[in-house]
């Protein structure tokens, strides 16, 4: 874990607002942060901690601070504070999940070949397994160490299985009053309603283009920056993350070929074509979802100009979404793509100007 980021992000103020309105002496022992990924809810939930382990907050205050000076600030900076857990999922299948499976068939020593395994390991996304929650129970019911609060952060909490769930249930019914769990989720459906009731949930929404763009300030990056904001969705750490990754540099390139997408499919789909064998970041799926946000930007910034063509090249833009992931040739896909898209942002006129 990184070093604690202090800074009091702009487009978090309504949310500190509502959770504090009280102070810190009031706020709920199970929270859930919820809403789209790189709107900032870890950062949140890191300062959340942080005021929490404080040992010279005020409490009663409905804005408080942490000192960053006493023991508990200073552990916390140093990623050593002794009451303090974080869960986040895993990539790698243990044995655990693999006995929980053949439990519950109750089959009788399941042999699983290791290429099978090895499959599984595939289609299987990363998940947050009962032993993680099974290990808190003794942090959770055992005295702290500072004698003050305790936290329990969980990312992705929509990745744990039903097991895992189940164990977290079970010490959400009564836990000690100074145990403080946050669970972060960015599919709040996929979460059990049993676990979405049991906390007080927290919702972070698309901020306005200004407050993003102050966030982006915020955060150190480079000036303009702001022009990816429409490819991440308005999510300011999205684009916090492309830059950690080297993204950048592909993404500027797709957002050029919107700005100058002329009229023609075949050549904007051999310059993505082109974008993606240079770029093995970009992947197709982002682009397709990518051209979906700039045919819905393009459609708010016209909207007189809505018209059954706008509405029949979003529909094949959705169809060609569903099959992005295996496109059986690459380049005829993306020519279809780029028709629907100069379709339904009004740069091509017909269908029958494609052909000629
Ligand atoms: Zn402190």
């Amino acid at each position: 874990m990184q070093a604690f980021d202090k800074i009091n992000l702009d487009i978090h103020k309504s949310q500190w607002n509502e959770l504090l309105r009280l102070g810190l002496a009031r706020l709920p022992h199970a929270l859930l942060l919820t809403g789209a990924p790189g709107l900032g809810k870890r950062q949140f939930a890191e300062q959340l901690v942080n005021l929490l382990l404080c040992e010279r907050v005020d409490a009663t205050n409905p804005a408080p601070s942490s000192c960053g000076e006493c023991p508990g600030c200073r552990w916390l900076s140093a990623d050593s504070h002794p009451d303090v857990r974080y869960v986040s999922p895993e990539s790698d299948e243990t044995d655990d999940d693999l006995d929980a499976a053949s439990t519950a068939d109750k089959a009788p020593e399941k042999i699983v070949s290791p290429t099978a395994k090895a499959k599984a390991k595939k289609r299987t996304r990363a998940s947050i397994k009962v032993a993680a929650i099974r290990d808190l129970e003794d942090f959770v019911f055992v005295g702290s160490h500072r004698q003050g609060r305790r936290v329990i952060l969980i990312t992705d909490a929509d990745a744990m299985n039903n097991i895992a769930i189940n164990a977290l249930l079970k010490i959400l019914e009564e836990p000690p009053a100074t145990v403080y769990f946050i669970l972060i989720t960015s599919n709040k459906d996929r979460l059990l309603p049993t676990l979405r009731s049991r906390c007080r949930q927290l919702a972070f929404t698309r901020p306005s283009i200004k407050a993003a763009s102050l966030t982006l300030r915020e955060l150190g990056l480079p000036m303009g920056s702001e022009v990816l904001l429409s490819l991440a969705g308005g999510a300011p750490m999205q684009i916090q993350r492309w830059h950690q990754s080297e993204k950048i540099d592909g993404l500027k390139a797709l957002l050029k070929t919107f700005q100058h997408a002329g009229n023609n499919p075949l050549a904007l789909a051999a310059r993505w074509d082109d974008l993606l064998k240079k770029d093995e970041q970009l992947k197709i799926e982002f682009l397709v979802e990518a051209v979906q946000r700039w045919v819905v930007d393009e459609a708010l910034a016209s909207e007189a100009r809505l018209n059954a063509a706008t509405f029949a090249g979003w529909r094949g833009l959705l169809q060609c979404r569903r099959a992005a992931g295996h496109p059986l040739n690459q380049l005829l896909f993306l020519e279809e793509i780029a028709t629907h898209a100069l379709r339904a942002t009004g740069k091509l006129a017909s269908p029958r100007q494609v052909a000629a």
